[in-house]
């Protein structure tokens, strides 16, 4: 029986993560300590931990057969893979910064500057497209700190706080694109591994759906329950149960994470009470 090879992040900001969705999809490895490959005994996976920089390249190649890495190594590699879906961990942006005293007063301002960035792909592209001319100077990392020493006007790489780029005298100017960690596959996978992959997904979509969505409980009088069902539709419908208080029923239901606040304020308006939010743990739609 053959094994789906997944490449993730030896050790950086994905690592942690992308080990923690194998575990939530179930899939238990025998050696997740950092060591260049683990095994798994209850699903057919072999981990690699590689340098995120080197996971399109084998993924193209098939050493790997599937990863996790950003797309912004996606986009800056690219290699000829297929990429199968965002991940929602470890999203950045990918902004253009300068020293904080210039006066900035548009993309025009770039023309026939040096900017410093690990990203000369995804720079020189957007630069192209927005026909301006630059010259990219590519440094392998700390970036922010080319134009304090003078070997760059400004710079392109990640941000997320912009507290490094305070740091270090610079302001985000423009914000790119933004990015986040994806699952990728080689275009070639043989029928064995493309129903091991498509399991897989299958895990990887409930454990994102259990994330994304919340199971509410609630007491309500009786005459609200269509108002509150509209507002609360669940997976197929509510499930109402009634209470042993005449006229009052229990509804349950699902809520989706990010509508959450604003459902909770509409039910209240409907009459709810005893509301309880709990989390879900896997979600099959
Ligand atoms: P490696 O040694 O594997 O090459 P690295 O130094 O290139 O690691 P990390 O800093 O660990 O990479 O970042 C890995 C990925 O995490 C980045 O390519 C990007 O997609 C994402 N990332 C980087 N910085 C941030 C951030 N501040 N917030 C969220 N995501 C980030
Ligand atoms: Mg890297």
């Amino acid at each position: 029986m053959s094994k789906l090879k997944i490449a993730i992040q030896k050790s950086g900001r994905l690592s942690e993560k992308s080990l923690d969705l194998l575990k939530s999809c179930g899939i238990q490895l025998s050696n997740g300590d950092r060591k260049l490959k683990a095994e798994s005994k209850n699903f057919p996976i072999e981990v690699l931990f590689l340098r995120d920089d080197d996971i399109p390249q084998y993924v193209e190649q098939g050493v790997a057969d599937i990863g996790i890495l950003g797309e912004n190594e996606v986009w800056e590699k690219d290699k000829d893979v297929t990429t199968i879906k965002k991940l929602g961990f470890a999203t950045c942006k990918l902004s253009l910064a300068i020293p904080k005293d210039e006066e900035y007063f548009g993309l025009e301002y770039f023309n026939n500057k040096k900017v410093a960035t690990s990203y000369p792909k995804i720079l020189s592209k957007f630069f192209t497209e927005k026909n301006i001319s630059v010259e990219i100077e590519v440094i392998g990392g700390s970036v922010e700190i080319a134009p304090g020493i003078g070997l760059a006007n400004a710079i392109f790489d990640i941000v997320s706080t912009g507290s490094t780029l305070l740091m270090n005298g610079l302001k985000e100017v423009e914000v790119v694109t933004s990015s986040t960690a994806v699952l990728i596959a080689n275009r070639k996978l043989n029928k064995e591994k493309q129903q091991i992959l498509d399991k897989l997904i299958f895990r990887i979509d409930a454990v994102r759906a259990a994330d994304e969505n919340k199971y509410i409980l609630l007491n309500a009088p009786e005459s609200a329950v269509n108002s509150i069902s509209a507002i609360l539709p669940g997976m197929k419908s509510p499930t109402i149960l009634p209470l042993s208080k005449p006229g009052w029923v229990s509804i349950h239901s699902v809520v989706k994470e990010d509508e959450f606040w604003e459902v909770i304020d509409q039910l209240k308006i409907l009459g709810a009470e005893g509301i309880l939010v709990v989390p879900i743990e896997k979600m099959v739609i």
